[in-house]
């Protein structure tokens, strides 16, 4: 079982063992909502994702997009978007190893900070 969780452990969840397409967001609201330079989403299934303790907040970040994240530590935990039936991306950071989910592809590179590239 893949395990994870907030910052603070007032929210864990479980997603099941699997082979997840792993992404590194470049737009702009992940940017902001995050308040770092990019975020690493794991792709998964919502029926192989699950909250085992606590309740996320949500965010209606966009039209089509809703971000989790834990009202007392703020860390940002899945988004869904309703243009992807079905899928609950997760923040691989937020994983208890992410080092297991290394990102494989960059999407929304036209936004992509110029510096990004060049920084230690
Ligand atoms: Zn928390
Ligand atoms: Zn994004």
């Amino acid at each position: 079982m893949i395990e994870g969780g907030c910052f603070c452990g007032n929210i864990r969840y479980t997603v099941d063992p699997g082979d997840y397409l792993v992404a590194n967001c470049h737009c702009s609201m992940c940017r902001k909502t995050s308040a770092a330079a990019f975020v690493t989403w794991v792709v998964v299934p919502e029926s192989a994702f699950h909250y085992v303790k606590g309740e996320p907040q949500i965010l209606n970040s966009s039209e089509h997009g809703t971000r989790y994240f834990c009202s007392s530590c703020g860390t940002p935990l899945a988004c869904i978007n309703t243009t992807h039936q079905g899928i609950v991306d997760v923040t691989s950071c937020s994983l208890d190893a992410p080092e297991d989910y290394p990102p494989t592809i960059a999407v929304h590179e036209d936004t992509r900070l110029s510096w990004l590239a060049r920084s230690p």
